[in-house]
């Protein structure tokens, strides 16, 4: 019988995650307070526990794909019902994006229960998650990385980002403040120019040729704001907290970040504005308001 996995959180990345797992032949346990969430996977087949503790009573390696460091605390340790009461579990791999902080803090007290933590955090958005093209960071021991390789491949291509947990979540949050100040920096430039009377496919086009080019220009202005569906995939709160974690981290290592400064102050400005639900594609609608044109074509 092929293995049963874990997974808790199966949202907008963790929902196709897990249709992959389910595709490479793993049986699948699931879990979500969305019962929306778990739907589609429980019609393939997953069975559906009423708890990350009864997920953790049945498969020995569980992930988590969770919104903010206080879920994913509350699911990994919660007294009642979290993964470290499961009578099975031996690993729990973290594949949300939540900062080094809580990554230390859980990995220690699941150490004392004998079950092993591996921060995995991905990048490369909803497609990414669906086409198994995510970049996978990993931060854990070599042995566990090289036996749970196989599995994470599933996801796309691996990176072992060192042995302390909470590497690979330092490395992406570095990644994701890149891809946030591409996405606040390329709607200035965009909306200036609209505003100066050029065509924003041609100027996008111009930029994409040049040296400006970016993964907002490459990719999100192109699929979700010049055709104005505005629907990337990735939820402004959620970048918010990104550049948020990355600038306090920063900040306790006596690293000044002023430009990251500057990209967390325009996330919450679009968070305001538009809501933490909003897509984080909103942000260049912010610098529409402010300039007073549509960046369209
Ligand atoms: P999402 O909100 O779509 O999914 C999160 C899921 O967790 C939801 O289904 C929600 O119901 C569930 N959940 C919330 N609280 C829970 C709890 N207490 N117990 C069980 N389930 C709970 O978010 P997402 O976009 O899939 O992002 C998940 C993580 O992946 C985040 O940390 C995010 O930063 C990261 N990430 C997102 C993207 C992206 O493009 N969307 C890309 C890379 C990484």
């Amino acid at each position: 019988m092929a293995d049963l996995l874990g997974f808790v959180g199966v949202g907008r990345m963790g929902g196709p995650m897990a249709n992959r797992l389910i595709d490479a032949g793993y049986r699948l346990c699931v879990y979500d307070v969305s019962n929306e969430a778990t739907g589609p996977l429980v019609a393939r087949g997953a069975e559906l526990a009423a708890s990350p503790a009864e997920v953790a009573s049945m498969a020995e390696t569980v992930f988590m794909s969770l919104p903010t460091p206080d879920v994913v605390r509350e699911v990994a340790l919660s007294g009642n019902g979290g993964l470290i009461n499961g009578s099975t579990v031996r690993t729990v791999i973290d594949l949300s994006t939540t900062g080094p902080g809580v990554a230390t803090e859980v990995a220690g007290k699941l150490a004392e229960r004998k079950i092993a933590w591996v921060d995995s955090p991905v990048s490369g958005g909803v497609s990414g998650a669906k086409a198994g093209t995510l970049a996978v960071m990993v931060s854990c021991p070599k042995p566990a990385y090289r036996t749970l390789g196989p599995v994470l491949k599933v996801f796309g291509k691996l990176f072992h980002a060192g042995e302390k947990p909470g590497l690979a979540q330092t490395a992406k949050l570095a990644n994701n403040l890149l891809a946030a100040t591409a996405m606040v920096a390329t709607s200035e430039a965009m909306a200036m120019g609209v505003k100066a009377g050029l065509d924003a496919k041609v100027l996008i086009d111009i930029i994409n040729a040049s040296s400006g080019r970016n993964s907002a220009s490459q990719d999100k202005f192109p699929r979700a704001i010049l055709p104005r569906t505005f629907d990337f995939g990735f939820a402004t709160g959620l970048s918010y907290k990104d550049v948020r974690l990355c600038v306090e981290e920063a900040e306790a290592m006596g690293v000044p970040m002023v430009v990251g400064g500057a990209v967390r102050e325009m996330l919450a400005v679009t968070r305001a504005r538009f809501g933490a639900g909003s897509d984080f594609t909103f942000i260049a609608k912010v610098l529409e308001e402010w300039a007073g044109v549509e960046i369209k074509g």
